[in-house]
């Protein structure tokens, strides 16, 4: 048996965040990042309509980007505080993402944070509130996914959290709180969904329930992303909706080992984060190379919807690398750790562990080829130089 789950309503369009004067209850705690929302005038306008509609509101601000286990805590407590009925988390993925741990720590004190990264092992949530997400960048999704990813900056790792409990109740999806985004967060959210798309589809759970979701959402990102990351406005909106569709692919289909690298790396190394959606963008041609043994007809299919031609579906498959290659190099990102700015040497001391830890991830299950530590080690490495996947 399989699982196919979504929130309840998705709103969407110019101007949808007005929907929160529909909703009911009596007390709703908002959930921000640093600033951007506020600074737009969005989170001004949130509290307005909730207020409307009747709440008692408080805001949990400041949620850093790549949020800590920490930060999960201060949050938590703070709604253990106020007894919320609707958690409402605004921004990028990172607000959002802490919110949702804050919920089953509010509803469960008594949990700890290795139960929760057990996949598929959350309490039964909605005893005391239910969620509600806005998202402000187009990459994450996770407004209508079952994941969080959490930081533990002691251990330098992030933790995928993974339950259909913490799939919002309510998304909504309103495009003018996308317009904000920086180009660079454009071009790397934008990626990040992109590789969600493809994962979904390759995915050894992928399903007829997810695969038009998937193939839909490339097709969006290889029409929209470009002109998006140039500041068009009507190529964002359907980046924003694209991204969605994306989300709720791979939130029933999962994803495979290009998140587990980017997960596995992003705080691993002492020159700073790289960011999730870069991370991807780099290794999603590397990892289809290695993963076509398993999947090429797949990868065959996406690159026919999306109008390349060859005579095979290797040929098919190298065509979607170079599309992928090319739209990196137009969205200025680099191809390799290296170009990226990762020091050589520590990268070398530190690939092995990096790739135990990455076979280990959560999202490592569901990719179409299996891999040994050994061969990733032998992946990443070919990452970090730009050489040929040819084991
Ligand atoms: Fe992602």
């Amino acid at each position: 048996m399989a699982r196919f789950t979504l929130p309840r309503d998705i709103y969407y369009g110019q101007g949808s965040l007005e929907t929160l004067k529909t909703i009911k209850g009596k007390k709703a705690i908002i959930v921000v990042g640093g600033g951007s929302m506020k600074k737009f005038g969005f989170l001004d306008q949130a509290v307005d309509y909730l207020k409307e509609a009747g709440f008692e509101v408080e805001l949990f601000e400041n949620v850093e980007p790549d949020p800590s286990v920490e930060t999960v805590m201060k949050g938590a407590a703070a709604m253990q505080k106020f007894q919320p009925d609707w958690i409402i988390s605004m921004g990028g993925g990172s607000p959002i993402d802490a919110a949702k741990a804050m919920w089953a720590f509010y509803e469960y004190p008594e949990t700890t944070f290795e139960d929760l990264i057990i996949p598929f092992n959350f309490p039964e949530l909605r005893q005391k509130a239910k969620f509600l997400a806005i998202p402000s960048t187009s990459g994450t999704a996770t407004e209508v996914t079952a994941f969080s990813v959490i930081t533990d900056y002691a251990k330098g790792i992030k933790y995928p959290l993974a339950d259909f409990n913490i799939t919002p109740d309510i998304a909504i999806v309103d495009p003018a709180l996308a317009e904000t985004m920086p180009a660079t967060l454009t071009a790397h959210t934008g990626m990040d969904a992109l590789t969600h798309a493809i994962e979904a589809y390759v995915s050894t759970l992928n399903s007829p329930f997810t695969d038009p979701l998937a193939l839909k959402a490339i097709h969006m990102v290889f029409d929209y992303l470009p002109d998006s990351y140039n500041g068009d406005k009507k190529a964002r909106e359907q980046m924003h909706y694209g991204q969605c569709l994306a989300g709720m692919a791979f939130s029933n289909a999962l994803l495979g080992i290009v998140h587990s690298m980017a997960h596995k790396t992003g705080a691993a190394f002492s020159t700073g984060h790289i960011p999730h959606g870069c991370a991807n963008a780099i290794y999603l041609p590397y990892v289809i190379k290695f993963n076509a043994s398993a999947a090429e007809a797949r990868y065959a299919d996406i690159a026919r919807s999306v109008g390349l031609e060859g005579k095979t579906d290797a040929e098919l498959t190298e065509k979607l690398c170079e599309k992928i290659d090319a739209y990196n190099v137009k969205l200025n990102i680099p191809k390799t750790l290296k170009e990226f700015g990762i020091v050589e040497d520590e990268f070398k001391q530190k690939v092995a562990h990096i790739a135990e830890l990455a076979v280990g991830d959560a999202c490592t299950g569901s990719n179409p080829r299996p891999i040994t530590p050994a061969e990733m080690e032998k992946l990443l490495t070919c990452t970090y130089y730009g050489t040929d996947v040819n084991f």
